[in-house]
């Protein structure tokens, strides 16, 4: 309401923190898909684009999916602390520059992150509170292996090698502040955008509430 008694024509807006919200599950669960989902309809967030030494998928894009570089470049990022978290993943290593993301959130932005249980949790050690970590699940172990198939990203032996680690990977889903099954990706979809509604109007991360409480506590100016 304004100080006339009507509704002011734009909802009121309170200042908030950025949170960082990551996305994991065994490869081939639909994590990128969701994410995807995600940043097209949601002018809020954006992506960490990581660092990794494996070879560049056919349809990736350098600097937008990953930014690719080789081993001794990774080791050096490694060695000048350019890494919020780093991890071997599948062979290869996989890292989250640092630098961006301070940005996104120095500017009141939210970031989604795609990231494996690893850098989840040094993620959580050096964010805490401002990390929400979401776990996506397959509907089952057949229909992992035939989306990781039916991709056409990865040859035999690739597709082999992520379904061996999927079990290890599913086993730390304890570490996950929601778990979620992506049996339809709508569905699955609309229950994350949920989870980053709710993440977003904790009390915590208003920081524009404690002026604002302040103002509705104040007596009126005579
Ligand atoms: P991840 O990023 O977890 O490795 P992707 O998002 O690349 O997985 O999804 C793997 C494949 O499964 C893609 O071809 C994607 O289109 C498909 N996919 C994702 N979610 C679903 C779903 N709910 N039902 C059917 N196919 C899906
Ligand atoms: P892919 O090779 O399929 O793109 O990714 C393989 C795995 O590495 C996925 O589980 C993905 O979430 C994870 N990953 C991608 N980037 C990073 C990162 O920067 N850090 C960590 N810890 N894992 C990552």
């Amino acid at each position: 309401m304004t100080e006339t008694g009507r509704r002011p024509s734009h909802p009121i807006e309170l200042e908030r923190r950025g949170l960082l919200f990551v996305l994991s599950s065994p490869s081939g669960a639909g994590k990128s898909t969701i994410a995807r989902m995600l940043l097209e309809a949601d002018g809020q967030i954006e992506m960490s684009v990581s660092a990794t030494t494996r070879p560049m998928r056919p349809g990736e894009t350098d600097g937008a999916d990953y930014h690719f570089v080789d081993v001794p470049r990774f080791k050096e990022m490694v060695a000048a602390g350019d890494f919020l978290e780093w991890a071997h993943v599948f062979d290869h290593r996989y890292g989250t520059p640092r630098a961006p993301v301070e940005a996104l959130l120095a500017a009141g932005r939210d970031v989604l992150f795609d990231i494996d249980w690893q850098g989840a949790q040094q993620l959580y050690q050096q964010a805490g509170g401002d990390v929400v970590r979401v776990f996506i699940l397959p509907p089952s172990v057949d229909e992992l292996e035939r989306r990781l198939r039916t991709r056409g990203t990865d040859d035999a032996q690739v597709v082999a090698a992520r379904m061996a680690r999927a079990a290890s990977e599913i086993s730390h889903w304890d570490g996950y502040d929601y778990v979620l099954v992506n049996d339809d990706v709508e569905r699955c979809f609309a229950q994350v955008r949920l989870i980053l509604r709710a993440e977003r109007l904790k009390r915590s991360r208003q920081i524009g509430l404690i002026g604002f409480t302040r103002k509705l506590m104040s007596p009126p100016a005579m």
